[in-house]
């Protein structure tokens, strides 16, 4: 039986709920630039490894990483192991709506990922910069560029480790002779979190190397706590104001308070607007602008000369992992093409038709789209979910405007194609069921002024609720094609500036 009491209660200074990048981006910033700070970390779902948020990629036995991927799938599976995935989403993820898969209803692809961590321990680590209109505009651009540089040092981001990778100068050669743009828009290496040990293997950048010292148990210092399988239910406003969070402890039913003057929720764009509705605010925004990206894919193969030039170099044997390159996000083509080298084809080819890893290419093209006020995730008070929140229900269409930008997507997608060899398979390129991005943005947005239109300031701060602070992709307001992690954790180290400017 479950019981609700203040213990154990105890007082902080900073509450944060959800440990993706976004929350971490705050907890590192509070303790390198306020380490005096009494910080306390909550997640929902279970710890992964031994290194809090350690990407699971990173973990050498495959039957550790699977585990680790099935543990985040949310309570049915993180609880009982032994039952199936529901619905096919990515691993390391859950379906809000296991049931239901129909490519252009609602959102059926909308995914989770409950686990220390979040996506961030499952994510591809793709960190372009957003350009042109997906920049923020009433930010100025200085304060904006310092804090995407402030987010790639954070996130450990780098183009040049794949740089040399067997076929990627082909690779970008060929792309930019089909996309011929100059500037930041030029097809180039794709900016992405990762690290190369002493030993010249890859670290794919969890959500560990967000935490910084945090992460370790010596470096972690006494100001800064971590409790996973902890749920945020609401947090507690008295007369406008952030007083603390009621928290329970996933693994008793312990239902308690904790007492602190402000509160971040970065509990993802879905998670986050449902603990605020679930403290009682009703602004007009919340989960509205609700923003996806619609994915085109297709998979080519380099043509067999250009395979056959290439394979006998020094570049090939002394390269180990295959490139990723960038088309970038323009205005007028307002898509950006994450152009992925593969070692294996993903689709079945012949037998004796072996893959020279890196000479085939997936290609995933995300489409900016419009932001509406009508596409939305709103919830029920009277239903729960499987963590007892109010359960959400997600309003979603494209416009005519959308529908086109995926035409032209689907044309570029083609074009890319020819320019880098022969399709794999004789489908054009198609669309993936929406929600399938993964990068869901609007439903927490950010804007200049409190005109109904936005939720929080440009420091994060939720209107009229002194303390309460907001993070992750829900915040960013513009219609984006670029991954929006990089942005999520920039708009995470200003809120934290702000929350250190008003506590200290
Ligand atoms: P999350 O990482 O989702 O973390 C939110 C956390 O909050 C979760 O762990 C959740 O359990 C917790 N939570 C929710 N509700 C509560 C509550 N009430 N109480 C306590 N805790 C709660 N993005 C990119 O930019 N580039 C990529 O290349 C890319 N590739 C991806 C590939 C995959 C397979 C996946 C799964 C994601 C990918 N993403 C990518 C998306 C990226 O991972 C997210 O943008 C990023 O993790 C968002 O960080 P976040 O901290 O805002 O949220």
């Amino acid at each position: 039986m479950e019981t609700t009491s203040d213990k154990p209660s105890q007082a902080f200074d900073v509450v944060i709920v959800g440990s993706g990048p976004s929350g971490a981006a705050y907890a590192r910033v509070l303790h390198e630039e306020a380490p005096m700070l009494r910080v306390l970390m909550v997640e929902a779902g279970p710890l992964l490894s031994e290194q809090p948020g350690l990407h699971v990629k990173n973990l050498p036995d495959p039957h550790a990483r699977a585990a680790a991927q099935l543990a985040s799938q949310g309570p049915v599976t993180s609880l009982s192991p032994e039952t199936p995935v529901p619905g096919p989403g990515r691993p390391g993820t859950f379906l809000l709506r296991p049931d239901v898969l129909a490519p252009l209803a609602g959102m059926p692809a909308a995914a989770m990922s409950s686990n220390v961590g979040g996506m961030g321990a499952h994510w591809t680590c793709a960190c372009p910069r957003p350009g042109e209109s997906e920049r923020i505009a009433f930010l100025d651009d200085g304060t904006l560029d310092a804090a995407l540089s402030d987010a790639e040092r954070l996130l450990s981001v780098t183009a040049l480790v794949f740089e040399d990778a067997p076929f990627s100068a082909e690779v970008r050669q060929r792309l930019a002779g089909e996309f011929p743009r100059t500037g930041s828009a030029a097809i180039q290496s794709m900016p992405l979190a990762v690290q190369t040990r002493s030993d010249g293997t890859i670290m794919w950048s969890g959500t560990d190397v967000v935490l910084g010292p945090l992460a370790g148990p010596e470096t972690r210092g006494d100001h800064f706590e971590l409790r996973d399988q902890t749920l945020c239910q609401r947090v507690l406003l008295d007369d406008g104001r952030v007083t603390g969070a009621v928290l329970k402890d996933l693994t008793t039913g312990t239902e308690y308070t904790t007492s602190a003057p402000v509160v971040v929720v970065a509990a993802d764009a879905l998670r986050t607007p449902q603990v605020l509705f679930a403290s009682g605010i009703r602004l007009r925004a919340l989960g509205r602008y609700l923003n996806d990206q619609p994915q085109v894919i297709s998979a080519v193969r380099l043509p067999t000369e250009a395979v056959k030039a290439e394979a006998g170099t020094a570049v090939v044997g002394a390269a180990r992992h295959s490139g990723v390159s960038w088309v970038p996000y323009t205005d007028q083509e307002p898509f950006h093409g994450q152009v992925m080298q593969l070692d294996a084809s993903p689709i079945p080819l012949a037998e004796d038709d072996a893959v020279v890893p890196g000479s085939v290419i997936g290609l995933g093209w995300f489409c900016a789209t419009e932001t509406v006020e009508e596409n939305r995730v709103e919830f029920d008070e009277n239903v729960t979910d499987h963590y007892g929140m109010p359960r959400m229900s997600i309003q979603y269409s494209l416009t005519w405007k959308d529908l086109r930008t995926i035409d032209e997507a689907k044309e570029a997608v083609t074009r890319a194609g020819k320019a880098l060899g022969t399709f794999l398979d004789d489908r054009p390129p198609f669309l993936l069921p929406a929600g399938s991005s993964l990068h869901y943005q609007g439903s927490v947005r950010m804007g200049q002024y409190d005109d109904g239109r936005s939720v929080c300031g440009p420091d994060s701060q939720v209107w009229g609720t002194g303390g309460l602070y907001v993070a992750g992709n829900g915040v960013i307001p513009t219609s984006t094609a670029c991954n929006p992690t990089l942005t999520s954790v920039a708009l995470a180290a200003l809120g934290a500036r702000a929350i250190i400017d008003r506590l200290t």
